[in-house]
């Protein structure tokens, strides 16, 4: 019995509430990319040395120092059981270094999570931040919208404006690379028989339910 799991989902997909529950709910470590880059150049792991050479000359890390450090986590102990990738693998070439790696310590992926929401929703979900121009109280339009449309909550000022980054053209060029990236990944998985497609439009505890469904249904 195991739990072998890689969580996907596109920027603003709400992945990373998801994540939480899951671990908590299967008590099985959270591998996210950001984090072991830096526990590994923090403990000076032989592939942690390598990837600070690139990240110290603002490279791109090459995908076989990445698979490396993922490499050396999976190695470690407390991941027997079960672990849940986030943020890896992030294209084919590392989708197979994945599948050599587990293979290589007689292990395999169970279930690969796709939280799917729409683009046009996701641009939506991300571009809807802005701010009050008199006194910087930040708003959401879906989220925390002023009690009265047009009128800040804490000033009662009507001028409002968006950062650059929230901006919707900005927001979509993101999601695009996002998106050219996801789309073979998540063909390589449907392919393989492990991929599980998760509606990420509904309330966050209806999407957390589906996904518990797949993954009890697992052992
Ligand atoms: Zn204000």
């Amino acid at each position: 019995m195991s739990m072998n799991l890689v969580l996907m989902g596109l920027p603003g997909a709400g992945k990373g509430t998801q994540a939480q529950k899951i671990v908590e709910d299967f008590s099985i470590p959270h591998i996210s990319t950001g984090d072991i880059f830096r526990a590994a150049m923090k403990n000076k792991t032989p592939m942690g040395i390598e990837a600070k050479k690139y990240i110290d000359k603002g490279e791109l890390v090459p995908d076989e120092v990445t698979n490396g450090i993922v490499k050396e986590r999976l190695a470690q102990d407390d991941t027997k059981d079960g672990f849940m990738l986030d943020g890896f693998p992030r294209n084919l070439n590392q989708a197979d270094a994945l599948d050599k790696m587990l293979a290589e310590s007689g292990r395999h992926l169970d279930a690969v999570i796709n939280i799917h929401v729409e683009p046009d929703v996701l641009v939506e979900r991300l571009s809807g931040r802005f701010i009050c121009r008199n006194c910087g109280a930040t708003y959401h339009k879906i989220y925390n919208a002023p009690k009265v449309e047009g009128t800040c909550d804490v000033c009662g000022h009507h001028e409002f404006y968006q950062r650059d980054d929230d901006k919707p053209e900005t927001v979509k060029n993101r999601l695009d690379v996002n998106i050219k990236l996801n789309t073979p990944l998540v063909d390589y998985y449907q392919k393989q028989g492990v991929l599980h497609e998760i509606n990420g439009e509904q309330d966050i505890d209806k999407v957390y339910d589906d996904i518990k469904k797949v993954l009890t249904n697992l052992n």
